[in-house]
């Protein structure tokens, strides 16, 4: 059995040796993602050759995810590890002093008022402001935690937004676009207008990577469907989210998230925490594995790992862990309730319709621009989904698309038969019959749409099964 789910890995210093990228190909990865929070252009470069490399030698197709860190806000100017405990006051200030730490943005400080909230270390630490001078606020611990430099910082209440791009991610976007990344994750943003200045940067810059939207933030819940129409796909981060929009309102912003993206068949990946107790330890936690089975469940096109491959011991097993439960609980992946074909999606739905009627293997999607393919994948069939593509490009973006087993690029063809027969040739597939559902694909030798039903009698070949 395969997984329909994708399966997303972070590399890091646990996992970025040759060998630790070919064992996570092997156990199920299906796109690596490069933490550029972390790491020089050199060391990424290093990991996308080897993951390229790898992945061809294994025949497999692996794509690439960049992540950029986005204006993250972090401590600053905090000489050691510090533990706060609940009714305890802290100072903040735009420059550290002897008592007061500051952050990486000090200009946002400013901003703030008495009664905000302001929270530390991935939202575990809360603490709300109770006094404000001109240069410095004192909080009040709510929640007691450990702080020290580089921790995280969310201002969730923050009237000034910071630009989703600074300029380290500027020059990674160009980085990217040179290395040929297959999409870039874009980090905490606020409206439609970051995914589209960060697309207009890569398309610059000679890229065509699928733009990704993090919905970390609440500004990002408030512009939910014009962010996802400007996107190609979709990440719930809920590491940040639960720290800006508050940690219990995050199992039905997952939710929620989800569902948009599902009903404008753009694909969605769950992330964070999602087997955290396996950063040091070989077994998931029952919680964990209901997680992880619930964001399927919801309809998640992929999970992904952070932690846990980046610098977790059982890098490997928490992979697993994710493959193991997909396919434990895969069959039950149906489309949303109320989900309706659209004119544009009339056939794709159709060709999912006839695939409960009729023997097929497979259901195969001809597509330019892997439209056809998210909304066949939409309709959630059963039978693995297969993509031909005449955008060799395309290929690897279709590694994160819900149910697609494998996508080949045919450029150039003379007819439907010799379509047919390339794409059987290259995949080594010998189905006694499928179905094949066209998009439209320009000067291409199809006009128009159309759902095939092609069994063996039509292929002219002697088939297996
Ligand atoms: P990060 O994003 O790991 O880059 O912070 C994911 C999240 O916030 O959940
Ligand atoms: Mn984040």
């Amino acid at each position: 059995m395969h997984p329909k789910v994708k399966i997303v890995a972070t590399l890091g210093p646990a996992t970025n040796s040759t060998e630790a990228i070919g064992t996570l190909i092997e156990a199920g990865v299906d796109l690596f993602r490069l933490n550029f929070s972390y790491g020089t252009h050199e060391e990424h470069q290093k990991s996308i050759l080897s993951i390229r490399r790898i992945a061809e030698q294994k025949g497999r197709n692996v794509a690439i995810l960049q992540d950029i860190c986005g204006p993250k806000i972090r401590i600053r100017g905090l000489k050691k590890r510090i533990v706060v405990r609940r009714g305890e006051k802290l100072l903040l200030a735009d420059k550290p002093t002897q008592e007061a730490f500051s952050i990486t943005h000090p200009e946002l400080i400013a901003s703030m008022d008495v009664g905000e909230d302001i929270f530390f270390a991935d939202g575990t630490v809360h603490t709300r402001i109770v006094k404000k001078d001109s240069h410095t606020l004192t909080l009040e611990v709510l929640t007691s935690g450990t702080l020290a430099e580089g921790k995280g910082v969310n201002l969730p209440d923050s009237r000034l937004t910071l630009s989703a791009l600074t300029q380290k991610d500027r020059d990674d976007l160009h980085f990217g676009a040179k290395a040929g990344v297959d999409f870039v994750a874009v980090s905490f943003v606020s409206s439609e207008e970051d995914v589209k200045e960060a697309r207009k940067i890569v398309n610059e810059a000679g890229g065509d990577a699928w733009i990704v939207a993090k919905i970390e933030r609440k500004s990002a819940l408030k512009h939910l469907d014009a962010i996802i129409d400007a996107s190609d796909a979709v990440m719930v981060a809920r590491g940040d989210l639960g720290a800006e929009a508050g940690l219990f309102r995050v199992p039905l912003l997952q939710k929620e998230i989800i569902g948009k993206c599902n009903d404008k068949a753009k694909p969605v990946i769950t992330a964070t925490q999602m087997l955290t107790s396996m950063v040091n330890s070989p077994y998931p936690t029952r919680a964990e594995v209901s997680d992880i089975a619930n964001a399927v469940l919801d309809g998640t096109d992929a999970v992904m790992l952070s932690d846990e491959t980046a610098v977790g011991s059982y890098a490997q097993k928490a992979v697993e862990v994710l493959k193991d439960t997909i396919l434990q609980t895969q069959h039950l992946c149906k489309p949303r309730d109320g989900t309706a074909p659209g004119s544009r999606e009339a056939f794709p739905s159709a060709a999912v319709e006839i695939s409960k009627l009729v023997p097929c293997s497979f259901v195969a999607a001809l597509t330019l621009s892997g439209y056809t393919a998210r909304h066949l994948s939409r309709f959630r069939p059963q039978q693995p989904i297969y993509v031909i593509t005449t955008t060799p490009s395309l290929v690897k973006k279709t590694a994160i698309i819900w149910g697609v087993r494998m996508c080949v690029a045919i450029e150039e063809f003379g007819s439907e038969k010799e379509l047919t027969r390339r794409f059987l040739e290259k995949t080594g597939l010998e189905p006694s019959a499928f179905l094949l559902v066209t998009g439209y694909l320009g000067e291409k030798i199809f006009q128009g749409k159309s759902v095939r039903y092609i069994n063996r009698c039509d292929l002219e070949i002697h088939p297996k099964s």
